[in-house]
């Protein structure tokens, strides 16, 4: 037995589609068969039925109301499945022999267009990705809803990494000989689709999105985007804008985890925008300004003259308080222009959309207008370039209704006066129902029955119904019967079923009609996608820019300035996001300072002090300035930094939780291998995770290769006491520390940064604050003194030894030669002995236990007899 002819005809189909779930259409239903169904059954909690394909065995088989079938789509894309439509191409009832069916549509993670899939304020990235010979990466990417599509080069495989996490690409297309590892890699370490494809020829309809790019290298990966987009979507993409090739080196590097540890988009811990930067930055008034921001967030600027660009239109849009208030509030009325325009071109815009897009172009004339007014040379470039589209605004004002429904099913969008014909039609039904309720008054008065009216239904069309006491009334042969209900009968006329025919005729050619405009309208509107998307790309910076002119001015923050001396002095610096959840008016402010003869700070003092807050604040107060925003301090002045690197030590690394010492050192070599002089560094608590003396011993010898090698600005957090002896050591190395006070016996943090190394690690005093027992206190106090009186006596001797050359300016070769030629210094961190202990046995402990606990006072002289005895027996034994 084989299967039956569909069977077969679903197999054929399938084979080609074998990493997506075939919805395949039957009737109003999307089917699933056999694994499929079993996978899509569970995975939408929907009910595993079975059919008969014309084997013994019934097929497994789910299905998914055709009407409902966004919502399942949905839930199956945001869990990264891909899903192929596959449609009946021709009317069931005229079909000879088996109905044509074919996949018109892949809806994929990186390609989705429907509104419940994406979120407003972040871009859908698919990207395509291709190895060339030399060992470098062509990386293209694209957000289908918007059209913007980016091509770049990339020398290294890390680079690949950091660039594909920084966009948060949804989907990757490769070639299916793609070195295995490496893909192995990206599935571990980045959240997002796998699909394959061989090609990488640019599709011919779409070699204008190629024009300018010549680099083969650069061509490979962006042909397999298009291709893939082209094989997968079977439609028109025209809105896909010119591609723009971009350099990565042209915006400062942040890894993976730095940006995680930074909490730049996201927490680290819950994975919510609330409490990351985005959050902090964000008071767009549009969704296109929300992605915008994101992209700036993810990308702060190498290029000085960039930056202070940015920060000239925020200082003019800072200054002035009403007119951003007025610009604000115009924005409010712009909708997502650049998803609009990429749905008229898709062509699943709706009525409602469209208008919404005219409402978005009334407000451009306005804030041209505003933004002339302010007379700001740096908002000047803004409302020259801005093109309001006119003729778009037009049209859709003269074509479409002002409140349209959402679909174009039953027309009813297009304005009367648009279109001769239209109109036409619209009289005629208007006409043949005005005759019919003409007709019903004739009637009425005729018959003399008051209650006779004339309704409408789909069965039976226009009708005339009387109620059962009155039908006596109705003279003989005047009406005939069409259906009898309980308490009435219905009639029609041959007079009334011309008209009706009329009436529903002008009433089928209007919807068609109106269907059809639409469509034009679409068209014409589609044709000017290139000057709605640059609308766009200037309303969503416009956006962004005024954004940090209000959470500057609302939080207080100063314009940046950039030295050129590798000098970084910011007053009163604060944490922007702790700051801003904290009560207002208690963080703590804190000065930075590192000037030109000085590259690391080593940060002690007591845990819970502010050592990490402090140096997170350097770090994103310099994202902040390299964005284009103003800065939570006082005054401030830094370097333009290239990169940034944060390593936080194994055992302080809460948040991923399985961060291991190896993880912990993988990741400060990939910060020292990388790090120029120019980079910021951030080292928390690093050699955590390892014993104390490795850990110590690792964490100077990472501090002084720093400091010999790479010369970069670096934190370094540590509450390894013993560490802040380098200072000495080190001459472009600096002390500071957070500041504790003890108050009657214990710890008050003060989180404040001062001079010099912290005296005291407190670590007693916070076990004391968590409420361990007094006994245990007092104990740990003790064992203190002694590890600290033998420190002293240690690093007395090492002073004394210590008449090595200061590092300086001496080859690399012998910087390096000194760390390997002084494994005496460690000895300095000899371990250090307890107090003497006597060794006891067993019975002794036991003894001494039961010694301690006697209360003597409520002893008689003879009992303590009696227990010395039994004691003193206990021992002898
Ligand atoms: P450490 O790294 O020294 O253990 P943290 O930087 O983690 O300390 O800070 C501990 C707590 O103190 C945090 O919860 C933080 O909110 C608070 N804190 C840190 N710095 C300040 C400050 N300058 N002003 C007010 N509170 C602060
Ligand atoms: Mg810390």
């Amino acid at each position: 037995m084989s299967y039956t002819p569909m069977i077969q005809q679903y197999l054929a189909i399938k084979a080609q589609y074998q990493d997506a779930f075939l919805f395949f259409r039957l009737g109003d239903f999307y089917e699933l068969f056999f694994d499929d169904a079993k996978k899509a059954s569970k995975e939408l909690e929907i009910a595993l039925t079975s059919r008969n394909g014309g084997k013994d065995e019934y097929i497994p088989m789910c299905g998914v109301p055709y009407h409902a079938a966004k919502q399942y789509i949905k839930v199956l894309i945001d869990k990264g499945y891909k899903i192929a439509i596959c449609e009946q191409m021709e009317d069931p009832k005229l079909a000879k022999g088996m109905v044509h069916r074919e996949v018109i549509q892949m809806i994929t993670p990186g390609t989705i267009m429907e509104d419940e899939s994406l979120q407003p304020k972040k871009n859908n990235y698919l990207a395509a990705l291709t190895a060339a010979k030399d060992g470098s990466f062509g990386l293209a990417l694209s957000d289908l809803t918007t059209g913007e599509i980016r091509v770049t080069l990339i020398s290294s495989w890390d680079g690949v990494i950091q660039e594909l996490d920084a966009n948060d690409v949804r989907e990757l297309i490769l070639a299916s000989n793609f070195d295995p590892d490496k893909k192995e890699e990206m599935v571990e370490r980045l959240n997002m689709a796998f699909s394959e494809s061989d090609s990488s020829q640019v599709p011919d309809p779409l070699q204008k999105i190629a024009i300018g790019i010549d680099q083969e290298k650069l061509i490979q990966p962006l042909g397999k985007l298009l291709s893939y987009l082209v094989n997968t979507q079977k439609r028109s993409l025209d809105h896909l804008q010119r591609a723009e090739v971009y350099q990565i080196n042209a915006y400062m590097m942040i890894d993976q985890h730095s940006r995680r540890n930074l909490e730049l988009t996201q927490t680290n811990r819950e994975k919510k925008t609330y409490g990351s930067l985005l959050w902090l930055l964000d008071d767009v008034k549009t969704a296109m300004g929300g992605r915008r921001l994101k992209q700036w967030i993810e990308k702060p600027l190498l290029s000085k003259n960039k930056i202070e660009k940015r920060l000239d239109a925020v200082a003019a849009l800072k200054e002035h308080l009403l007119e951003r208030e007025t610009l604000r509030s115009l924005l409010g009325n712009v909708y997502d222009l650049e998803r609009l325009v990429g749905r008229v071109s898709f062509g699943n815009v709706n009525p409602r959309e469209v208008v919404q897009l005219k409402r978005s172009l009334e407000q451009i004339p306005e804030i041209k207008r505003m933004l002339a007014e302010l007379d700001e040379t740096a908002l000047t470039q803004y409302e020259q370039e801005m093109d309001p589209c006119t003729e778009v605004r037009e049209l859709i004002t003269d074509a479409i209704v002002d409140d349209p429904p959402f679909t174009t099913s039953d027309g009813g969008m297009i304005k009367p006066g648009y279109h001769e014909t239209l109109d036409q039609y619209r009289d005629a039904s208007k006409n043949g129902k005005r005759w019919i309720a003409e007709l019903e008054a004739k009637e009425r008065e005729e018959t003399g029955i008051k209650s006779l009216k004339i309704g409408y239904n789909r069965v039976f069309g226009y009708y005339i119904e009387v109620s059962k006491p009155n039908l006596k009334l109705i003279p003989e042969g005047r009406y005939e019967r069409r259906q009898t209900l309980s308490n009435a009968e219905r009639f029609i006329t041959p007079e009334l079923k011309e008209k009706e025919r009329v009436i529903l005729e002008a009433e089928e050619k209007r919807v068609g009609l109106e269907f059809q405009i639409f469509g034009d309208v679409r068209l014409k509107i589609k044709e000017q996608s290139e000057r709605l998307q640059k609308l766009a790309r200037l309303i969503s910076s416009l956006d962004v820019l005024q954004s940090f002119a209000s959470v500057s001015d609302q939080n207080g923050y100063v314009r940046p300035q950039f030295s050129n001396e590798r000098a970084l002095e910011i007053k009163n610096s604060r944490h922007p996001v702790i700051e801003r959840v904290m009560r207002r008016g208690t963080f703590v402010a804190n000065d930075i300072k590192m000037d030109e003869t000085c590259d690391l700070l080593m940060i002690t003092g007591p845990n819970m002090g502010g050592k990490s807050t402090y140096m997170r604040q350097a770090a994103l107060t310099a994202i902040m300035a390299q964005v284009g925003c103003f800065v939570p301090a006082d005054h401030a002045e830094l370097p333009i930094f290239d990169q940034i690197f944060t390593r936080i030590g194994a055992a302080d690394d809460l948040v991923s939780g399985q961060s291991t010492f190896m993880v912990e050192m993988d990741e400060a070599n990939y910060a020292l291998s990388h790090a120029t002089q120019n980079s910021l560094i951030l080292l928390d608590e690093i050699g955590r995770g390892t014993s104390t003396y490795d850990g110590i011993a690792i964490a100077q010898a990472i501090v002084e290769f720093i400091h010999d090698h790479i010369a970069a600005k670096t934190f370094f957090s540590t509450h390894y006491h013993e560490l802040t002896f380098l200072e000495e050591k080190l001459d472009r190395l600096k002390n500071i520390h957070v500041g504790a006070m003890e108050e009657n016996g214990t710890v008050v943090f003060l989180h404040k940064v001062l001079e010099g190394q912290a005296d005291k690690s407190y670590g007693i005093h916070v076990a004391k604050l968590a409420g361990l027992p007094d006994v245990l206190i007092e104990r740990a106090d003790t064992i203190l003194q002694g590890l600290e009186g033998n420190a002293a006596a240690d690093s007395k001797s090492y002073s004394e030894a210590d008449d090595a050359p200061q590092s300086d300016s001496r080859g690399e070769a012998a910087a390096a030669q000194e760390v390997e030629e002084e494994p005496e210094q460690l000895a300095l961190f000899a371990e250090p002995k307890e107090p003497e202990q006597p060794q006891r046995s067993k019975t002794e402990r036991k003894v001494l236990q039961e010694l301690n606990k006697i209360e003597l006072l409520s002893m008689t002289p003879m009992d303590a007899m009696n227990k010395l005895f039994q004691l003193q027996k206990t021992l002898k034994k």
